[in-house]
């Protein structure tokens, strides 16, 4: 018994971790908002948006209040704050051999060693070109790329036709960084998962599909 009130003081506490709004008063929980004490039951998450330059910046500064709303409405994650840091130079070192593109894999590196404790995820943001190793290329320009499961992401607004989509890659590439989530299994061109096969149309994709969350489509 014991046990077992510890282990419901244990569960009190997260949820007064995740909102602060919900108070443990007596052992009996209280909260001005159901649907919040709701949502917080399901994985919490902070973002951390790392701008490489002045437009990236701008264009992250932007985009934080969408990203939060989308991706809450999506995978019912909490995302308790999106924070843009300060501008960071990119190193020449990370340039590929023509000095043209940034490899995406080196500014994941990078972003490794920066100090992002306390936080859940980092997605770097910028507006140079950043290319991989991928569709028989050794250099091939890309829009984002993530190390799957290490809340480690890059997205790059340049090869990015509609600026207002920007929300997207990023959501694509949080579900790879942070839930583990591979493509989409469906190949659903209206899923937020689908592969970009080389050129992603972020046009029609504004879901993620039910196969992705783990639900059969009927
Ligand atoms: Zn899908
Ligand atoms: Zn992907």
């Amino acid at each position: 018994m014991k046990k077992l009130s510890f282990l419901l003081l244990a569960v009190f506490g997260l949820l007064v971790s995740c909102n602060n709004k919900t108070e443990v008063q007596n052992n009996v929980l209280t909260t001005n908002d159901t649907t919040e004490y709701l949502d917080c039951t399901t994985p919490v998450c902070t973002i951390l948006l790392q701008p490489y330059d002045k437009t990236a910046e701008k264009y992250a500064k932007d985009v934080s209040k969408t990203l939060k709303e989308r991706i809450e409405s999506m995978d019912y994650i909490c995302v308790q704050q999106v924070k843009v840091l300060p501008i960071k130079q990119l190193p020449d070192t990370l340039l590929n051999q023509a000095k043209t593109r940034y490899r995406a894999t080196k500014i994941l590196d990078f972003q490794k060693q920066s100090h992002y404790k306390g936080h859940h995820v980092i997605i770097g943001v910028t507006s140079s070109d950043i290319s991989t190793s991928i569709h028989g290329y050794q250099d091939y320009g890309i829009q984002g790329l993530a190390y799957m499961g290490q809340e480690n992401c890059v997205v790059s607004t340049y090869r990015l036709k509609n600026k207002k989509d920007l929300w997207k890659p990023m959501v694509h590439e949080f579900f790879h960084a942070f839930m583990h989530m591979p493509h989409c299994p469906a190949d659903d061109p209206t899923c937020i998962m689908q592969d970009g096969h080389g050129k992603p149309n972020w046009t029609k994709r504004t879901k993620i599909c039910n196969k992705c969350l783990g639900y059969d489509a009927q």
